[in-house]
C-alpha cells in the first residue's frame, strides 16, 4: 500500500516515509491510496484488542519495514483498558481516557512513538508538536527517554488546565516544554513555519506528531472498527457515534473506519463554540480564523487541519453534508451537561465529552455511541466550580503529580524558539519558571 497527498494524487509515499515527512512535499496531508475492506464477520466475537488491530492495520503497513514489528507495536501501544458500558437506554460511552496520560492521545502518541522507535535512521529525530492541552503529555509520556529522539512541546500559556499543564511540563531528559505567549493556532504555526524554515530542516531531521501525522490517526481508526464491531455482533443493530472534535483528527479516523466496511451507521461531531465546521456544513464557505477560549480546551481550535481529510473523502459541498453533521455547543450548555450527566447517571465527565454529551440529548433515540476523550480529573477546577465534589485521582496522575515540573517561556516566533532551544541544549541547563 502507498499514500497519497490530499492535493496530489500522483504523490505516492511508503508508510515509514509519511510518518518520518508529516506533511507531502506539496504541503498536503497524508491519506492511504485506497481503503482496504475488512471483512469483520469472520472475526471472533472475543478477538483481543491487538489482534483485531493487526487485522485492521495489517494492508496500511504491506511492503513497509514496519510491517516486521507490527505485532509489537500493537502490543507495545494497546496496554491499557478501554471500558465501554451502557448509561442510559441507547446512550453508551466508550472511555478512551484510561491510558498513561488520561486522554484518547495516549493511543495514537503511544503508536507513533513505537513505529518511530522501529525507524532507522542517521540523525537524531526532532519531534515538534503543538498541544491544545492533551497531546503534548500523550507525547512526552510516549516518547520520555526514547534513543535518538528529542521532543519539542509548544503550548498555548494560560489557556490549558493545571493538571494538563503539569502533564506536559513534569518531564526531563529529551522532552523540552515550551509556553507560548499565544494560542494553539500559533503553536501550530510556528510547527509549520519551524517545517519550511531551511536551517531547521538542515539542523535537525524534524518530526511532527501532531494529528497530521498518519501514524496517530491509523491507531485511532482501530477502536471505532472495534467497538462498531463489538456492538453489532451483541446487538445486530449497527451504532452511531457522537465524537468531540477540534482538529477533526479523531472524526477523520471514524470516518476511515466506516469506510473500512465497519458497521458504523453515522457519525456526528460536536464542537464547542469554535464552529467553522458547522459554518462549512450550513454555508458551504470554509472560513478558518483565530481560535475562541472554551472550557473544552483541547478543542480550542479555529483551523482544524484534518478538514483536508474530510474534504478529500467527501469532496462537494452535498456530499460533505449528507454524510457529516455537526453541533457547536456553548460553555453554558457544557456546564449544564456535566451537572445533569452527574445527577442523573451519577457519572463524571469532561468539558469535552461534555458537548457530544450534550449533543445526544439533539438526537434521535436510535443507539448513539457518546466517545469520552479525557478523564475529567484533568478539569477539576471547571467541574469542582460547577459541581461540589472533590475529584478522584487515578493513579496515573498521581505519579505525575509527585515530580518536579519545568518549562521555558517564549514568544510565538519560530527564531525566539530556535534560540532558547538551542541555548539550552549547548548550556545543558533549564530554566525553571514552575
Ligand atoms: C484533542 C482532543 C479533542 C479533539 O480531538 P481532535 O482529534 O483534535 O478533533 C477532544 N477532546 C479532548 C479531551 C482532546 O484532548
Amino acid at each position: 500500500m502507498y499514500f497519497n497527498s490530499t492535493r496530489n494524487k500522483k504523490l505516492m509515499y511508503t508508510l515509514t516515509e509519511c510518518i518520518k515527512l508529516g506533511l507531502a512535499e506539496d504541503g498536503g496531508l497524508f491519506i492511504p491510496e485506497y481503503f482496504p475492506k475488512i471483512d469483520y464477520n469472520n472475526f471472533d466475537i472475543n478477538i483481543s484488542y491487538v489482534e483485531f488491530s493487526k487485522n485492521v492495520l495489517k494492508e496500511y503497513f504491506k511492503n513497509d519495514p514496519l510491517n516486521n514489528y507490527l505485532h509489537e507495536i500493537c502490543k507495545n501501544s494497546f496496554n491499557f483498558i478501554i471500558p465501554f458500558n451502557e448509561v442510559n437506554n441507547g446512550t453508551f460511552i466508550l472511555d478512551l481516557f484510561q491510558g498513561p496520560t488520561l486522554s484518547f492521545k495516549d493511543f495514537g502518541a503511544r503508536f507513533l512513538a513505537q513505529c518511530f522507535e522501529h525507524i532507522s535512521t542517521e540523525k537524531r529525530f526532532t519531534i515538534m508538536v503543538a498541544t491544545s492541552g492533551d497531546t503534548g503529555s500523550a507525547v512526552a509520556s510516549a516518547f520520555y527517554k526514547k534513543n535518538n529522539i528529542d521532543v519539542i512541546i509548544l503550548y498555548p500559556e494560560g489557556k490549558i488546565s493545571q493538571k494538563q499543564e503539569h502533564q506536559i511540563t513534569c518531564w526531563d531528559s529529551n522532552i523540552y516544554s515550551f509556553a507560548v505567549n499565544g494560542t494553539f493556532d500559533d503553536c501550530q504555526k510556528m510547527v509549520k513555519e519551524a517545517f519550511q524554515n531551511d536551517s531547521w530542516q538542515n539542523s535537525k531531521l524534524l518530526c511532527t506528531a501532531n494529528s497530521i501525522n498518519i501514524g496517530r490517526l491509523l491507531p485511532q481508526v482501530i477502536y471505532y472498527a472495534y467497538f462498531s464491531f463489538k456492538y453489532f455482533k451483541k446487538y445486530d443493530e449497527m451504532p452511531g457515534f457522537i465524537i468531540p472534535t477540534g482538529n477533526m483528527g479523531n472524526a477523520t479516523a471514524a470516518y476511515w473506519a466506516k469506510e473500512m466496511g465497519f458497521p458504523i451507521r453515522e457519525i456526528v461531531l460536536s464542537t464547542n463554540a469554535n464552529n467553522v465546521i458547522l459554518e462549512y456544513i450550513e454555508t458551504g464557505e470554509f472560513s478558518p480564523r483565530k481560535s475562541l477560549l472554551t472550557l473544552a480546551n483541547a478543542m480550542d481550535v479555529g483551523n482544524p487541519s484534518n478538514f483536508e481529510r474530510l474534504k478529500i473523502l467527501f469532496d462537494d459541498h452535498l456530499l460533505f453534508k449528507n454524510n457529516i453533521s455537526a453541533y457547536s455547543i456553548t460553555d453554558a450548555q457544557i456546564r449544564e451537561t456535566i451537572a445533569d450527566v452527574f445527577k442523573n447517571d451519577q457519572k463524571l465527565i469532561c468539558p469535552h465529552t461534555a458537548t457530544a454529551f450534550c449533543t445526544r440529548k439533539l438526537l434521535n433515540s436510535l443507539p448513539w455511541i457518546v466517545v469520552a476523550t479525557a478523564h475529567p480529573c484533568k478539569f477539576d477546577e471547571v467541574i469542582e466550580s460547577i459541581i461540589p465534589i472533590k475529584n478522584e485521582y487515578p493513579k496515573q496522575l498521581l505519579e505525575m503529580l509527585y515530580k518536579k515540573c519545568r518549562h521555558i517561556k517564549v514568544e510565538a516566533k519560530i527564531e525566539k524558539l530556535a534560540e532558547k532551544f538551542n541555548n539550552f541544549q549547548n548550556n545543558n541547563k533549564f530554566t525553571i519558571y514552575l
